[in-house]
């Protein structure tokens, strides 16, 4: 398969290098892939410029998010939430067109401080907000709900642990199943919560998800929805 995954930060990075190592053509998408590579310091939580993880994986080429989303049969979108509808209208609506878009993103806004806030938040999602920009995209939300070094290696966190799917087109919810489980989820694992607007639910877990940081003071964590075996 051919992904092109948008962001070049920590997330688009691991879930990109992820994709390589299980010998997947990958593009990464940038806005501008001179000013990417030169950059020399480190992003705000302390993870080293691009050009130094890009140096172990030359094989992930750097593009514009246009040319990267125009290259890629699927589309991974790693951007700050708050920008994401601006990378993905970069990207170009008719390069999303008709192809599955896995939305990892959460619309952080640390506009006034810490803790963010969510923006949206209650009666819409980014999740949403991608779908109804991007009608003729399949958005399909997942992975939001847990550090990037999880996403792509669950046995990070011990035990049988959850990761939600959503998202209004059942086939590409299946492929991003198939693509999870080749990540090492179980489809045990993989719960469905339905159409996209269950994005609401699983972006406005990131208080709690941020809280748990804090308190555990690490991210190798992650939420596991155990469901009884009978009803009554
Ligand atoms: P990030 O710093 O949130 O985002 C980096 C990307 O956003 C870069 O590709 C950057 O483009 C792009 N960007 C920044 N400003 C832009 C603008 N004005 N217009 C267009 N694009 C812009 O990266 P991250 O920490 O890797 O997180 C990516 C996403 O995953 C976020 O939505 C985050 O909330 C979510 N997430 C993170 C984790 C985690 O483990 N950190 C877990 C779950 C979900 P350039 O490449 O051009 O600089």
């Amino acid at each position: 398969m051919r992904y092109a995954v948008l962001g070049t930060g920590i997330v688009g990075r691991t879930i990109a290098g992820k994709l390589s190592s299980l010998g997947h053509e990958v593009v990464i998408g940038t806005r501008d892939p001179e000013v990417t590579l030169v950059r020399t310091d480190p992003d705000p939580m302390g993870n080293p410029p691009f050009a130094v993880w890009h140096a172990d994986h030359g094989d992930v080429r750097l593009l514009t998010f246009a040319e990267a989303a125009g290259s890629g049969d699927t589309v991974l979108n790693a951007t700050a939430g708050t920008v994401t509808l601006a990378a993905l209208e970069a990207a170009g609506a008719a390069n999303l067109t008709g192809k599955v878009v896995i939305d990892v993103a959460n619309a952080l806004d640390f506009s006034q401080g810490t803790p963010p806030l969510l923006n949206p938040v209650n009666t819409d999602s980014l999740g949403e907000q991608v779908q109804r920009a991007f009608p003729d995209a399949k958005v399909v939300k997942t992975l939001n709900t847990m550090n990037c070094f999880v996403m792509v290696d669950p046995a990070r966190v011990p035990g049988e642990h959850t990761v939600f799917v959503c998202g209004d087109d059942a086939d590409a919810k299946e492929a991003v199943t198939e693509l999870l489980t080749s990540f090492g989820w179980p489809e045990s694992s993989v719960i469905d919560l339905g159409d996209i607007s269950a994005a609401r639910g699983t972006e406005m877990l990131l208080p709690v998800w941020l809280r748990l940081l804090g308190v555990l003071g690490h991210a190798d964590f992650n939420f596991h929805i155990q469901v009884a075996r009978t009803s009554t």
